[in-house]
């Protein structure tokens, strides 16, 4: 049988040596969002479709051209998840989660799938990092979010990330903005691509987020929306950015920001950075006071922001961030015979119990091939364990950068005080305990 190697195209592997940078992102990504109060939600990869149709909108082009969409054994037509607003929603519905106090906050890690152009940054099967809020229409909500996204964004050392924000309004003042847009764009009419002069009528702000090089020349003039808020969005846009302004927040505002989803109204807001080429937002949220009610719930104001884990991850990259790497193998036991087999097991099981890593062979290799392999997964000591060492009872411990041996007693317990050891190796009695 022809062996099957390839991974689908737009898609990753995170292969064990590269596994912990996502985890430490991962790691600041659950830390911070904790201490503003979200708790994690965890929802199914696939949906309902009429649940992303609805949540995401029938305009985007996520809905359009991008989703994973087949019909199952029984005849239903589910969704692969493209993004993790549709999915949180839905179980806050489902469980009635207001009941349980607002605002509703949750945070997610989701796996999504879009069928889109695989390129640096934008993939098929991508990962996002994301926080949701329910049951609050206060400017403030909407500053402390953006605060939270900045906030991840600190604590991993980025910098050259500039955040940009806008508000697009609400049903009441957009009226008066799809009036001027579509005359606007109906002057273009004829050099807009198809999808977008399919959206002229059904919602002309799309044609803002077309990626098209003419589109997105032609709709660099377009009536800003800004100029169309009505007071009450307005009043709203100027409370947030005095929220920012108190927090020490730095922004500019982008006028031409209407993001992917259909149910965006006021604020919205993007991370942007120059630094990984085309794809450069790495976060992108705010606020959808009109999905809770286009889901069949009452009418529930919330807002939320997604971060590109995969793009962040290149931006870590390219900025040089160091990214501690708490897997290195602190000691080991390389054996010869079936007793010191028997010993490593119980040397290691005890380095282990002190929180630390220890391996022994496992392959029943000689000894050379014991060491390499020491050395290639980059231990930091390392033991040999054979009939002359048990029979007398020592064996040397060796520091696997400097070559230094140091005899330890193998009757005594190998505890915490191990961890010592890393930190003054002069001291390397070490190994052993009391
Ligand atoms: P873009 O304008 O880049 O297509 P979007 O508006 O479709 O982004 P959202 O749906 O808001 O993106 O998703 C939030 C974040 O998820 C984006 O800011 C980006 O970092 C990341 N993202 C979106 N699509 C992809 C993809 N195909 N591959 C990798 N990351 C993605
Ligand atoms: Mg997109």
């Amino acid at each position: 049988m022809a062996l099957i190697t390839k991974k689908i195209k737009g898609t990753e592997d995170v292969l064990p040596k590269e596994s912990y940078k996502w985890q430490f992102t991962e790691q600041i990504m659950r830390d911070e969002s904790r201490k503003f109060g979200f708790k994690e939600i965890r929802t199914p990869v696939f949906e309902h479709t009429e649940l992303f149709a609805r949540g995401v909108g029938q305009t985007t082009d996520v809905v359009q051209k991008e989703m994973y969409t087949f019909d199952t054994k029984g005849g239903e037509s589910v969704t692969l998840r493209p993004e993790g607003t549709a999915g949180a929603a839905r179980a806050v519905l489902e469980h009635a989660l207001e009941n349980e106090g607002l605002p509703v906050k949750a945070s997610y890690f989701v796996s999504c799938y879009r069928y889109e152009k695989p390129q640096a940054g934008r993939l098929r099967e991508f990962h996002q990092f994301g926080i949701e809020e329910y049951g609050t229409s206060a400017p403030v909500a909407d500053a402390e979010i953006i605060c939270l996204a900045q906030s991840i964004i600190d604590r991993l050392g980025l910098s050259d990330i500039n955040l940009e924000i806008n508000s697009i309004g609400c049903p009441t003042c957009r009226a008066e903005y799809h009036k001027a847009l579509r005359e606007y764009f109906e002057g273009y009419k004829s050099e807009l691509c198809d999808t977008c002069n399919s959206r002229l009528n059904k919602n002309p702000m799309r044609i803002l987020d077309c990626k098209s090089p003419i589109c997105s020349q032609i709709a660099k003039d377009a009536p800003k929306i800004t100029d169309y808020l009505c007071n009450e969005c307005k009043e709203h846009f100027d409370a947030v950015k005095s929220c920012l302004d108190a927090a020490g927040i730095k922004y500019t505002v982008n006028p031409t920001i209407v993001r992917g989803l259909d149910y965006y109204t006021k604020t919205v807001f993007e991370f942007v950075t120059d630094c990984i080429g085309a794809q450069g937002t790495v976060c992108g949220g705010g606020r959808y006071d009109g999905l809770i009610e286009e889901l069949g719930g009452k009418h529930m104001p919330s807002l939320g922001f997604a971060m590109g884990m995969e793009r962040l991850l290149m931006v870590m990259d390219k900025q040089g961030i160091e990214i501690p790497d708490f897997d290195e193998c602190a000691l080991y036991v390389a054996t010869m015979g079936e007793k010191a087999k028997l010993k490593a097991f119980e040397i290691t099981g005890a380095v282990r119990s002190c929180g630390m890593i220890a391996e022994t062979d496992v392959i029943g290799r000689g000894l050379r091939a014991q060491m390499k392999y020491a050395d290639k997964i980059g231990a930091k000591y390392s033991m040999v364990l054979g009939d002359n060492e048990l029979e007398q009872g020592y064996a040397n411990i060796k520091n696997m950068s400097t070559g230094k041996l140091t005899k330890v007693n193998l009757d005594r317990r190998f505890t915490a005080e191990f961890i010592e050891m890393h930190t003054d190796d002069e001291n390397s009695g070490v190994f052993l305990c009391r």
